[in-house]
């Protein structure tokens, strides 16, 4: 070393710049966590290194035992992870450590509120890697030869951590990278090597390299091996403790809080393999991007193969982190030879089965654990419940609801709990879908239900109006949409009494429909109604207003519907229409009842100023005794 041939002062990408300050702050407390990552690092490049080799073993045969070695001077009053793994290149050096190559970075920075525990929990879940080193570290240098590169091909990167790094040519004995950190004077203490092993031990004994800690003594140095060196999901279940799952756990997903739950097995027989997989406790702040990284780490006996394999888990499984590691496959598979493989069906299918099984377990074993899953991540199985038909009985088990039965908007309630609730004669699942809980809570469409005690499930995520849309029944009961078609209770008569009632009005209801022909399908006597005068309905066949706001909110053009209007025939303002003898006003309040009931369904009036003037010349008229 000691050249400085090409050297170059780049400032950081201004995201990288936001995170190192933010981090900074932000996870002092927790500063112990840069050790992880960089070892982290250190595995992940001796296990690229070990698979680019299967297919050129010139790159590691001259040193071909990979391992990680921590060391520090304290005169210089530095700490030092190194590793003989793939290394680094100039251009890779600038571009993995000078930008985040992440999707959504910038928006994820945005969300940092400046509430150092709310923001140390959510760039938690973004994964810091090799910046948590400016935790600790007031100055860091990285020196890095790749692997098939000769020692004057290394590089020098260095920087404070402030907005610049520089980088120069560098010459290295060795391949690899070596991370030197310059410890900020608080933080000597990272070179007391009972307290290293001690992390060591605590953070990275499921690396399957072995990491080596030199330690001065009476000859010189020593080297001692402090972890155990062995893959994590090649050890036998009883022999690996739960803190053991949760540090393999951060180390595999760079989170920093603990997986809810997790599932090692062993597969013998026709196929083989080994699955480790994980929930976890927080949902990523990319889950909902189409782009990003999903899926498990494939290895293929034991040596890595490949990052994110999406091939192994249903696209709404894809909050699942975790390891394959297949007998199997040829140490070569690639995506495309992975996605024609005959055996990856059958062992989707198994792992996809294993995912709900364990959230099964979870619910019925741990449910504060499963209603922190279901906040976070319950939309997901909403969309597997639809699009995983083999499952969809065993997801319809796992889904939870708000119902009218409480004043919560927390969904806790399953179908079963609501099956042994349902009402003498009930053989239906009430829902109502809103754009809110409070709209879904508060609509007119319940009345009736509340009246007789019928319970109803509340609907309002994003996702509901596509998921009910596709759900017919549960347990051989059928799900009703209480804003929809004609509503038959359990103790009424349906069509029967609808027809009665509708005769029994015909003037009134022909007067309104004419009044309001350009606006609705047709004018009914309603039985879903106590306290209002009317609502809106939409007939079977239709859409229901709330998938149709989301289709058109997403683009589509839709062909014009018009709903049913549903009267109150015991409502005092009905009453008034009905002795209403002067057309206009007729019409004037029938258009007013009509935008009311739109409004009271959470829709958007056509023409919210023509209501306006309307609603204020009835109330004018009002006042000057006209009513
Ligand atoms: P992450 O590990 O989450 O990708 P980091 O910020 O820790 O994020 O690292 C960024 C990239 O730098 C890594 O993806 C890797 O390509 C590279 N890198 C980091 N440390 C090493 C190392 N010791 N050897 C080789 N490459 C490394």
């Amino acid at each position: 070393m000691g050249e400085t041939a090409g050297r170059e002062t780049m400032g950081f990408q201004t995201e990288v710049r936001q995170l190192l300050q933010l981090m900074i702050h932000s996870l002092y407390s927790n500063k112990e966590i840069f050790l992880r990552e960089l070892i982290s690092n250190a595995s992940d490049a001796a296990d690229k290194l070990r698979f680019e080799a299967l297919a050129s073993p010139d790159l590691i045969r001259d040193d071909p035992d990979l391992k990680v070695k921590i060391s520090f001077d304290k005169v210089a009053g530095t700490l030092s992870v190194s590793d003989n793994g793939i290394g680094m290149s100039r251009q890779e050096l600038i571009e993995n450590l000078g930008t985040i190559a992440r999707s959504g970075t910038a928006e994820f920075l945005q969300r940092m509120t400046g509430d150092e525990q709310k923001d140390a929990k959510l760039i938690g879940q973004f994964g810091v890697g090799f910046y948590s080193a400016f935790i600790v570290a007031d100055r860091v240098e990285v020196l890095s030869r790749k692997a098939g590169l000769n020692p004057d091909d290394a590089v020098r990167w260095e920087s404070d951590g402030q907005g610049e790094f520089t980088i120069e040519s560098a010459v290295l004995a060795d391949r690899g990278t070596t991370v030197i950190l310059y410890l900020k004077d608080t933080e000597r203490d990272f070179q007391e090597s009972f307290r290293l092993e001690a992390l060591i031990r605590k953070y990275s004994d499921h690396i399957a390299f072995p990491v080596l800690l030199t330690v001065p003594s009476a000859d010189g140095v020593t080297e001692n091996t402090v972890n155990s060196a062995t893959a994590l999901w090649t050890r036998p279940r009883s022999d690996v403790s739960d803190d053991e799952y949760k540090e393999f756990y951060k180390h595999l997903s760079h989170d920093f809080a603990d997986p809810l739950t997790w599932s090692h097995n062993k597969v013998e027989g026709k196929r083989e393999y080994a699955s480790l997989l994980f929930i976890p406790g927080t949902a990523p702040y990319d889950l909902w991007n189409r782009d990003a990284p999903k899926g498990l780490k494939l290895y293929v006996q034991r040596v890595f193969i490949m990052d994110d394999a999406e091939q192994f888990l249903p696209l709404y499984l894809r909050f699942v982190k975790g390891v394959i590691d297949s007998s199997d496959f040829p140490l070569n598979v690639s995506r495309e030879l992975l996605q024609q493989n005959p055996d990856l069906d059958a062992m989707r299918g198994a792992l996809t089965r294993r995912v709900i099984d364990m959230l099964t377990k979870l619910s019925a074993e741990e449910s504060d654990s499963y209603t922190k899953f279901w906040q976070e991540f319950g939309q997901t199985i909403k969309e597997g419940v639809v699009e995983d038909k083999q499952n969809s009985a065993k997801l319809m088990k796992l889904l939870r609801f708000a119902t009218t039965n409480s004043d919560s908007a927390s969904q806790t309630q399953t179908l079963n709990d609501y099956i042994s609730r349902m009402a003498e004669g009930q053989d239906k699942i009430y829902y109502i879908v809103g754009e809110t809980y409070e709209t879904a809570k508060s609509s007119p469409h319940l009345e009736q239900l509340r009246a007789k005690g019928i319970e109803v499930l509340l609907l309002h995520d994003r996702i509901d109006p596509w998921m009910v849309d596709h759900l017919t029944d549960y347990d051989g009961k059928a799900f009703q949409d209480v804003g929809r078609g004609k509503l038959v209770l359990p103790d009424s008569e349906g069509d029967i009494t609808q027809d009665a009632f509708n005769d029994a009005n015909k003037p009134l209801l022909k007067k309104i429909r004419k009044a309001l022909k350009d606006r609705v399908e047709t004018v009914n006597v309603s039985q879903r109604l106590v306290d209002s005068p009317a609502c809106v309905v939409t007939s079977d066949q239709d859409l229901s207003p709330q998938l149709r706001r989301m289709l058109e909110a997403s683009g589509q053009a839709l062909p014009a519907t018009k709903p049913i209007l549903e009267i109150n025939i015991d409502h005092p303002l009905v009453a008034r229409l009905s002795v209403e003898s002067d057309d206009d006003r007729f019409g004037e309040l029938s258009r007013i009842v009509l935008d009311h009931a739109l409004l009271a369904e959470g829709a958007q009036l056509d023409n919210p100023a023509d209501y306006v003037r309307r609603m204020n010349r009835y109330l004018l008229d009002t006042e000057n005794g006209n009513h």
